[in-house]
C-alpha cells in the first residue's frame, strides 16, 4: 500500500500531499512500474529547492533505500554503486582510502540518482565542469519495464537527457561514477575581500583561474558604492606537509563535527530585512584576507552543521534563485538583479557566486561557461512571484538561465527561452514515455512533460 506524505523541496515552498512508495530493490521497482499505469517521479533526499520531487497526482517513488555500493575498483577509481547512494555515504567510505568526489554540491545529502539529475556543480567548474562529466554509464528503468545501460558509446539521446533532465526520462538505478584521488581531507584557502561588484569580477578574472576551487559570498544587503562586496575563498586541495600537526599521521581523517539540529519552525519573522543585514555586517566584518587550512567538511558544507536548518525561514518557506550568466554580460546583469532585489524591499540572507567553465554535459544541463550567482528569498507570496518575473526578464535579456534544482516559480515561456535545447529533450522523452508518465510538479509548470 502507498502512503501519504506531505512532500515539498528544501525550501518548503510549495508542499503537496502525495501518494509514496518505498522499494528498495530495482526488481520491485520495475514490478511496480510495469504493473501500475499511474504516474511518477523519482525522490531521493529532496534536497532540490523546489518542486522538482513532487508529483500530488501520480506516486513519488523514494530512491533513499536502494543504497549499496556494488563494485570499486581501487585502481581506478571506479565506482559503480545504487542511485539512492549519498555522497555522505561515498564521502565516510572511500575518503579514507584517498579517494573523493570529482565535484560536490554544497550539501553532502544528496543521492547519487538526484547528483545526475540536476548534473549538480561545485565549487570546481571553472576547472573540472559538473557531476556529469565523471558519470560513466548508468543504468535507467525507462516506464515500459525496460532498462537500458546509457554511456557516451551507448544510448547516447538517453545519456545527454537524462544528466541534467530531472528525472524525466526515467528511474536511475545504478551508476558508475569516477572518483578522484586525493592526498589529504584539507583544502588551503585564501581569503580575499572585495569592496564592490568590480573588485569581485576583477579578483575572479585575475584569480580563480589559479585555483581548483573558488567561491565568493556576496554581500547582498550592501548599497551604492559598496554593492556587491564580497568574502572569496580560493582553494586548493592540500598536500600532506601542509596538514595541521595534529592530523599528519592521519591526513585523510578529520575529528567528525556535532552537528546542530533546528527542531522546530522559526516564527516567519525571525528572518527579516535587518536581521539579514545584521549578518550580512558581522559576515563581511569577520573576515579579512588570510589563508587558513580548512578541512572538506567545513569547506564544501558549512550549511550541514546545521541539520534541518530550512527551518529558520519558517512555515512559510523560501526559494532559491540561482541564475547562469555568460562572461560578457555577466556583471551588468548581477548588478541589475541586486539593484532589483533591494528596490522590491527583498535582502537574501545567503548570496553565492562562482565561476564556471564550458561544456554542458546534458540538454537541460545549467552551466556553462561564464558565473553564477544563487539567492535566497523568502517567501513573501505575491511579491516574490513579481519579483522572481522580474528577475527572468533580466537572466533572459542577459542571454541566461535558471538552475532546475533551485526553481520554483519561473514560467513555461521564460523556461523555454533559458533552454533552447528543450524541443530536443522532449522528443527523446516522447520517444520513451508516450504516455507521459514520469511526471513532477516542476514539469507540469514549465511543460516540459504536457499532460493529454
Ligand atoms: C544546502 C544545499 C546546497 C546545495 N548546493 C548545491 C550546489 O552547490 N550545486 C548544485 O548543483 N546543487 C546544489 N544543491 C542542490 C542539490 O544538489 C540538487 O537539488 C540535487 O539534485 C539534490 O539531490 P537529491 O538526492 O536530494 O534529489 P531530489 O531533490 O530528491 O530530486 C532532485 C531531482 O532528481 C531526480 N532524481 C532523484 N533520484 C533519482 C533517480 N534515482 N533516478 C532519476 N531521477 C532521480 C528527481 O526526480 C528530481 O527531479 C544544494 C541543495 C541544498 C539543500
Amino acid at each position: 500500500m502507498p502512503s501519504i506524505e506531505n512532500l515539498s523541496g528544501w525550501g518548503n515552498y510549495d508542499q503537496r500531499k502525495c501518494l509514496t512508495k518505498y522499494l528498495n530493490s530495482s526488481s520491485a521497482l520495475r514490478h511496480w512500474v510495469t504493473s501500475n499505469g499511474d504516474s511518477f517521479i523519482a525522490r531521493g533526499f529532496g534536497r532540490s529547492y523546489g518542486d522538482a520531487a513532487i508529483n500530488s497526482t501520480g506516486h513519488v517513488l523514494h530512491q533513499c533505500y536502494r543504497n549499496r555500493f556494488l563494485v570499486f575498483d581501487e585502481a581506478s577509481g571506479k565506482l559503480i554503486c545504487e542511485a539512492g547512494v549519498s555522497l555522505a555515504d561515498i564521502i565516510s567510505v572511500f575518503l579514507p582510502r584517498g579517494w573523493f568526489l570529482p565535484t560536490t554540491p554544497g550539501t553532502k545529502f544528496v543521492s547519487v540518482g538526484g547528483a545526475i539529475a540536476a548534473d549538480v556543480h561545485g565549487k570546481n567548474h571553472h576547472v573540472d565542469g559538473s557531476w556529469g562529466k565523471f558519470v560513466q554509464s548508468f543504468e535507467l528503468l525507462l516506464p515500459n519495464g525496460e532498462v537500458k545501460h546509457c554511456s557516451r558509446i551507448q544510448n547516447q539521446d538517453l545519456f545527454r537527457s537524462t544528466i541534467g533532465g530531472m528525472g524525466l526520462t526515467g528511474i536511475i538505478l545504478t551508476a558508475e561514477i569516477q572518483l578522484i584521488p586525493v592526498k589529504t581531507a584539507w583544502v588551503k584557502v585564501d581569503y580575499k575581500r572585495t569592496k564592490d561588484l568590480n573588485d569581485t569580477f576583477a579578483i575572479f578574472a585575475k584569480d580563480a583561474a589559479k585555483y581548483r576551487y573558488s567561491v565568493a559570498w556576496i554581500d547582498c544587503v550592501s548599497k551604492g558604492k559598496s554593492m556587491g562586496r564580497s568574502v572569496c575563498m580560493f582553494g586548493n586541495d592540500a598536500d600532506k606537509k601542509e596538514v595541521p600537526n595534529l592530523y599528519r599521521q592521519t591526513p585523510l581523517s578529520v575529528t567528525p563535527k556535532r552537528n546542530k539540529t533546528v527542531l522546530f519552525d522559526f516564527p516567519n519573522w525571525v528572518l527579516n530585512p535587518l536581521s539579514t543585514k545584521v549578518f550580512n555586517f558581522l559576515y563581511y566584518a569577520g573576515n579579512k584576507n588570510c589563508t587558513k587550512l580548512v578541512d572538506y567538511d567545513s569547506f564544501f558544507y558549512p550549511l550541514d552543521s546545521i541539520l534541518n536548518w530550512n527551518r529558520i525561514y519558517g512555515t512559510r518557506g523560501f526559494v532559491q534563485y540561482q541564475a547562469f550568466l555568460p562572461p560578457k554580460n555577466a556583471e551588468k546583469g548581477y548588478r541589475k538583479i541586486l539593484e532589483q532585489i533591494t528596490k522590491a524591499g527583498f535582502a537574501s540572507f545567503l548570496a553565492v557566486f562562482k565561476s564556471c567553465g564550458s561544456g554542458r554535459e546534458g540538454l537541460l544541463s545549467f552551466l556553462d561557461e561564464g558565473y553564477t550567482l544563487a539567492l535566497d528569498l523568502p517567501n513573501t507570496g505575491e511579491n516574490l512571484q513579481a519579483l522572481s518575473r522580474e528577475l527572468d526578464k533580466i537572466v533572459i535579456e542577459n542571454e541566461g538561465r535558471l538552475y532546475l534544482a533551485k526553481d520554483a516559480l519561473t514560467d513555461s515561456t521564460s523556461f523555454a527561452q533559458m533552454y533552447p535545447q528543450l524541443p530536443e529533450f522532449k522528443l527523446v522523452k516522447a520517444k520513451i514515455d508516450p504516455r507521459q508518465q514520469i511526471i513532477s510538479e516542476q514539469a507540469r509548470r514549465l511543460k516540459i512533460v504536457e499532460e493529454k
